[in-house]
This record gives structure tokens, C-alpha cells and sequence, in this order.
């Protein structure tokens, strides 16, 4: 887990110095832990997800990805407790009475915080310290540094929130049940079934495999989005990950020598007219 111990101490001695300068590298300190606290939960979870599913990198929205494809539960507070005797295999589920009297011993704490709040945070942080105000008129003077007060008020709002999140002593990726499937590539690629959507396309969670899927939630298969190519000359085919397509440029090109009678073939996208 990220340890926001080191970056707290800094922030507090940039916050007692109190000049223009050290409080506006005090935003920027607040900013990274900020980031870090949400990546952090990205690195978590990657192994439900994968770099290439995510869409946008802002700290908010990539939290709010994982709260909709990995665990609702992701941004949420919570202690973990784990039994202190084995629970008796029975075929009936313990009753309400019964897990009451069972002994608990906490495992952690996962302290959670909302991602819109901690994103409006973090662009506030930006605009009061990490840009100047442009002039709107000849009068205003452009000067070196933001409004210190301001600043400072950003500045300590931003670190009671990572200073409560530091408190935090787990991470969790949920439960609930799971389904997987292995790529091509090898790699096993596990999803929360509850989160996926029928036609659902996700992505092979190795960064430098081009293997995509399709789910389908009546069978719950995954099955592999490819583009079937057959050589003019032999008839032999050859299934390419349509991602490796979609990653091209306009007039782009691949080629590759065909199984069957080696002969090169081409494919570009390109637009193409039809009458
Ligand atoms: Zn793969
Ligand atoms: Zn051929």
C-alpha cells in the first residue's frame, strides 16, 4: 500500500514556512498524493482490468471506472474481520444468531472518499495554485504567485482528506463471484461477474497483448474479437485481434507472410467508396 506518511510530513512543513512559494509546492504535494491515492487503487485492480479499458486518466474518472468495472465497493469504508475459529462445514448457512456469536478479529480498515469530491479538489488545487490569473485588462497586474489565503485554505482542506485516507490500513478489490478466462497470450483475465455487461468488449489485462473479447452474459463466454483474413492465393485463414486493426492510422498498413504458401499479404484501413 502507499505509504502518504512522507508526503503529509512535507505538506505540513511547506504549510509552517507559510511563504508564496512553499505553499504553492504544497499544492503540488497535495495534488501527487492525490493521485497517488487513486492509482493506487487502479494498481489494485488491475488485474480485473485492463490499461487499455480505461478511458480517461483524471484521478476522478479513473476511480469511477473501477467503482463501474471492478468493485462497486472500490472508493467505500470498511473493516475486513475474519473468524477466529474455522466455521463448521454445514449444509445450512449459519443464522443472524449465530454468525453474532462467532469471534471476529479485524483484518484492516479500507477508508473510502468520493471521487467527485477528491476530483473537484484536485482541479481546485491547480487553479488557485498552479497557474497565475490571466489579465483581463491593462490594470491587472500579472503577478508571480496565486492568492496565498486561498492557496492555503486548498492547501489544508486537501490534507485533512489524505491525512484521514492515510489512516487506512487495507485495500480491497471486493467480492463476489468472479469469472475468468485465459488469453491466448496466457495471461488469466479475471472479471466481477455482477459488474460485466452483456456485449460487454474488454480488453487483455498484459499491457503488450492486442487481445480483446466480447462477453456474452446468457453463457458467460468470452469470446475473442478477431478479423478473419483468407489468402487469395491458398484459401488458408488466419485470425488477426481486431484491436491490432483498431489501432491504426487512416492509410496504415500490416503485413505478414501467409501460413499456408508464404505469399505477403497487406491490410490497410483506408476508406473505401462503394456504388
Ligand atoms: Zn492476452
Ligand atoms: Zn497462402
Amino acid at each position: 500500500m502507499i505509504n502518504l506518511a512522507p508526503a503529509i510530513a512535507q505538506i505540513e512543513l511547506l504549510l509552517a514556512q507559510n511563504t508564496d512559494a512553499s505553499l504553492t509546492y504544497a499544492a503540488l504535494e497535495c495534488r501527487l498524493a492525490i493521485e497517488g491515492i487513486c492509482y493506487e487503487r487502479l494498481r489494485i485492480a488491475h488485474d480485473y482490468i485492463s490499461h487499455d479499458d480505461l478511458k480517461r486518466w483524471q484521478p476522478r474518472d479513473v476511480v469511477n471506472t473501477l467503482i463501474q468495472e471492478v468493485d462497486s465497493g472500490i472508493a467505500k469504508t470498511f473493516t475486513l474481520s475474519i473468524s477466529k475459529e474455522p466455521l463448521q462445514d454445514s449444509s445450512t448457512p449459519p443464522t443472524k444468531e449465530e454468525y453474532q456469536a462467532i469471534e471476529f478479529l479485524p483484518v484492516g480498515k479500507q477508508i473510502g472518499f468520493d471521487p467527485n469530491k477528491f476530483g473537484k479538489l484536485w482541479n481546485a488545487l491547480a487553479k488557485v495554485a498552479l497557474h497565475i490569473t490571466i489579465p483581463v485588462s491593462k490594470d491587472h497586474d500579472v503577478n508571480r504567485y496565486g492568492n496565498k489565503d486561498k492557496i492555503r485554505a486548498k492547501v489544508v482542506e486537501a490534507l485533512e482528506e489524505i491525512k484521514r485516507i492515510g489512516e487506512g490500513t487495507l485495500l480491497s478489490t471486493g467480492v463476489g463471484e468472479e469469472v475468468s478466462f485465459e488469453c491466448v497470450c496466457g495471461a488469466k483475465n479475471k472479471r466481477r461477474l455482477e459488474l460485466l455487461k452483456d456485449l460487454q468488449e474488454i480488453s487483455c489485462i498484459r499491457p503488450e497483448c492486442s487481445e480483446s473479447f466480447t462477453f456474452t452474459k446468457g453463457d458467460k463466454a468470452f469470446n475473442r474479437r478477431v478479423f478473419d483474413v483468407s489468402c487469395k492465393k491458398c484459401g488458408k485463414h488466419r485470425e488477426i485481434p481486431i484491436r491490432t486493426l483498431e489501432k491504426l492510422r487512416v492509410d496504415q498498413s500490416i503485413n505478414f507472410g501467409c501460413g499456408g504458401c508464404g505469399a505477403k499479404i497487406i491490410i490497410c484501413w483506408r476508406p473505401a467508396q462503394l456504388q
